[in-house]
């Protein structure tokens, strides 16, 4: 059986275009797993976090991989990406975040989901809107009702 999940995908580090298109071409290449959709690469300015803009995408799958055999492999691109992490909200080479997984809401030592701040971050919610635009988040309702609040944060579609 599977399940639809979306990924936010950012980089801010070297090459962040490239970093994303081989991020975007490797989740379609994991186990029991296909890209579905992509949005845009997206231009923002750094929230909570140093260092240049970042380069921003979301990625829609359709995997048979469990949240947590997901996440795994979402962290071991990351470490293929080259990610280091010198302190704490450091520019980084390839950020993933799980942000949807189906309909299912998760809260484990090592995962939530939805992804707690994906409602007030417009590198998350337009790239997603773009994708799906009357895409329901669970326990929160419609995602375009959270659009209006982030309006303020400069994104642009590259
Ligand atoms: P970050 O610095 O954003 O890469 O955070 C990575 C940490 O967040 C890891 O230890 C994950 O276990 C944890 N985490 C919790 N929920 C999620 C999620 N929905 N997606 C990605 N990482 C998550």
């Amino acid at each position: 059986m599977s399940v639809l999940a979306y990924i936010g995908i950012g980089a801010n580090l070297g090459d962040a275009r490239a970093t994303i298109e081989a991020a975007l071409a490797r989740l379609g290449q994991l186990p029991q797993t296909q890209l579905s959709a992509q949005s845009s690469l997206f231009r923002t300015a750094p929230i909570d976090a140093s260092g240049d803009d970042f380069i921003n995408a979301v990625a829609r799958v359709e995997t048979g991989l469990s949240a947590p055999a997901l996440l795994e492999q979402l962290q071991s691109l990351e470490e293929m990406a080259g990610r280091e992490r010198p302190y704490p909200n450091a520019p980084r080479t390839l950020d993933l975040d799980l942000l949807l997984y189906g309909e299912q809401k998760i809260n484990t030592a090592t995962l939530t989901v939805p992804h707690p701040r994906m409602t007030a971050r417009a590198f998350v919610l337009i790239p997603l809107l773009q994708i799906d635009p009357f895409i329901s988040i669970p326990g929160k309702g419609a995602a375009h009702q959270f659009a209006p609040a982030v309006a303020g944060q400069a994104i642009q579609k590259i």
